[in-house]
């Protein structure tokens, strides 16, 4: 038995067989007869592909399916084939030809316009991909070759990895590399993944196991568990249903933290995600990261194609729906808007700081979110925004787009507008930004990495990665109190709000709304109505004042002890 630590990507406890993603270096050997060696590779390609765009199919996993299948056909289509034996013929060894051809191939494709054989330059490359694994050898391939339940071990894995992840497959993931608010983390919570991220050498000890065990909450990781390890696991399981059960006799209620009603919102990432919150019984939205819209495709999504999105959420609920304006850049990088790479990618050209590049892209997704606020009650929230002048800059957008919608005579609601709060200077000039702007939400993922500057997808500093230190919880309380003296509503948006020792000091500081992630929504009902206020604020008062992140959850957490 091997076993290691990380941090919590999502809890939960999960076992199951391990599943290695291989960053193996696919070598390709010199072979006598490469053309015959390479159409027999392909063939084997297609005839797998094919396979598991069945197995999706019969698994109702539909865009995946759909993926395969163009794959599937890609590679039994003589361009890429007729291409490589080219390029054999002139002398070229077959991993060169293979990766020259596929990569032009996938470039003359690219720039196509036609949107649909744009977006198959990619499968180009994944195709490509496939077989040069297949004639390296190297058996173990993508999450998409993934056939029967196990456990996910890989050294990294991006948002778009994880966002297309089968909970029914995947029984959880560990990465050597990511931290607690990376959005690997954020989106495997949104699935209920559990996920442990940061355990440095997973990968390796996995090469050499067969089964693995992990905790989420706790971030531990043991690789072929021996007996009482795994009956330990058992146990942690058998709690963690317990607290379930407990709190799911909150569903759909209303909760306040002593006579002040509270909402419990959900954080959500596309359609899908809004019917999951739906189903949770939310107190509406309170965070929808728009950004998951654009990604992963050759181009931005349509003003059309976003207004069905928000629509479709702004009908959901008849609490508010808080849409937040494109947060792309730091860890969600969109190739189609060709920005060059960052030297720090979290302190560089992100979200709000793009928008002036970008005006018609931002400009569009504005009159969506306009043209949507007739269906329901949206608000419209900036993120990163840092200085006033950052605000003005929205200001004149949004002006813009009002007015060309005016002049084609399409009707637009009258959204609230507001920021979030996830850079320490916006948190420290809250009561300058208070003025400005209809609402605020503490973006405490972002907050923490910047306050303990640490990047918050780094592998080795979880340690620094805690909302619940003083630091932070000193701007939260002060931005709190700037949007009451203001007379604006406030909330907690980051992954915190959904931490029981988090959640219940934010509800202390005057927040009017949490938005958590929508497996969370029960439990953190229960833990705000069942709190006792003056404790609350007593505990508030002390940890303002304590000087560790440690301190801070051993003087809340017996006030949690027994509740939700
Ligand atoms: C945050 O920074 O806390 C937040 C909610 O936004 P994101 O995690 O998408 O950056
Ligand atoms: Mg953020």
């Amino acid at each position: 038995m091997v076993t290691l630590r990380g941090a919590s990507g999502s809890p939960g406890i999960a076992t199951g067989a391990v599943y290695v993603i291989a960053n193996a270096e696919a070598v390709i050997a010199d072979h006598p007869e490469p053309e015959s060696v390479f159409r027999g590779a392909m063939e084997r390609v297609a005839v797998e592909l094919a396979d598991l765009r069945d197995e999706a199919t019969a698994s109702g996993r539909q865009e995946a399916a759909d993926i395969l299948g163009a794959q599937a056909l890609m590679a039994e289509d003589p361009m890429l084939a007729d291409a490589v034996v080219a390029r054999l013929d002139a002398g070229e060894g077959l991993g060169v030809a293979l990766d020259a051809a596929s990569r032009d191939i996938a470039a003359t494709l690219a720039a196509l316009d036609d949107e649909y054989l744009a977006a198959r330059s990619a499968d180009v490359i994944e195709v490509a991909d496939r077989i040069r694994l297949r004639l390296a050898g190297v058996e173990r391939l993508g999450l998409d070759a993934m056939t029967t339940a196990a456990v996910v071990v890989a050294e990294a894995l991006t948002a778009a990895d994880t966002a297309r992840m089968d909970p029914s497959l995947v029984a959880g993931f560990v990465t050597d590399q990511g931290g607690p608010t990376g959005h690997v983390a954020v989106i495997a919570r949104s699935l209920g993944i559990p996920a442990v991220v940061g355990a440095l050498g997973a990968t390796e000890a996995a090469l050499a196991a067969q089964q693995v065990a992990l905790d989420g909450s706790r971030g531990e990781v043991a690789f072929d568990p021996d007996d009482s390890t795994s009956a330990d696991f058992e146990r942690r399981r058998a709690e963690s249903a317990k607290r379930e059960m407990y709190a799911a006799r909150y569903k759909g209620a209303r909760v306040s933290y002593g006579s002040s009603p509270v909402r419990i919102a959900a954080n959500v990432g596309s359609s899908d995600d809004v019917a999951v919150a739906v189903d949770a019984r939310a107190d509406g939205i309170g965070l929808y990261r728009t950004e998951f819209l654009f990604l992963e495709r050759s181009e931005p999504p349509s003003e059309e194609e976003q207004y069905e999105a928000y629509r479709i959420a702004a009908e959901a609920f008849d609490d508010p729906v808080v849409i937040r304006t494109l947060d792309i850049g730091g860890d969600k990088p969109a190739p189609y808007l060709n920005l060059p790479a960052e030297e720090n990618p979290f302190l560089g050209e992100r979200a709000v700081r793009l928008y002036d590049q970008f005006t018609d892209l931002f400009r569009g997704q504005l009159r969506a979110l306009l043209r949507a606020s007739t269906a329901g009650e949206i608000w419209i929230m900036v993120p990163m925004v840092a200085t006033l002048s950052d605000w003005h800059g929205v200001e004149q957008l949004v002006g813009e787009a009002r007015a060309e919608l005016a002049q084609l005579g399409i009707p637009a609601g009258d959204p609230k507008i507001g920021v979030m709060v996830e850079v320490p200077a916006a948190a420290l000039l809250a009561r300058h930004l208070a003025s400005h702007v209809d609402f605020f939400s503490i973006g405490t993922n972002d907050l923490t990495q910047y306050v303990m500057a640490a990047d918050r997808t780094h592998g080795r500093l979880h340690r620094y990665a805690d909302a619940a230190h003083p630091a932070v919880l000193g701007l939260c309380a002060a931005t709190a109190r700037a949007a009451a003296e203001a007379g604006i509503s406030v909330a907690v948006c980051g992954e915190a709000a959904s931490d029981p020792v988090t959640a219940l000091l934010y509800a202390a500081m005057g927040m009017d709304k949490l938005s958590v992630t929508p497996l969370a929504v029960d439990r953190i009902k229960a833990i705000i109505d069942e709190s006792d206020p003056g404790a609350a604020a007593e505990a508030l008062r002390v940890v303002l004042d304590a000087a560790t992140a440690t301190d801070v959850r051993e003087i809340v957490q017996p006030l949690l002890d027994g509740a939700g």
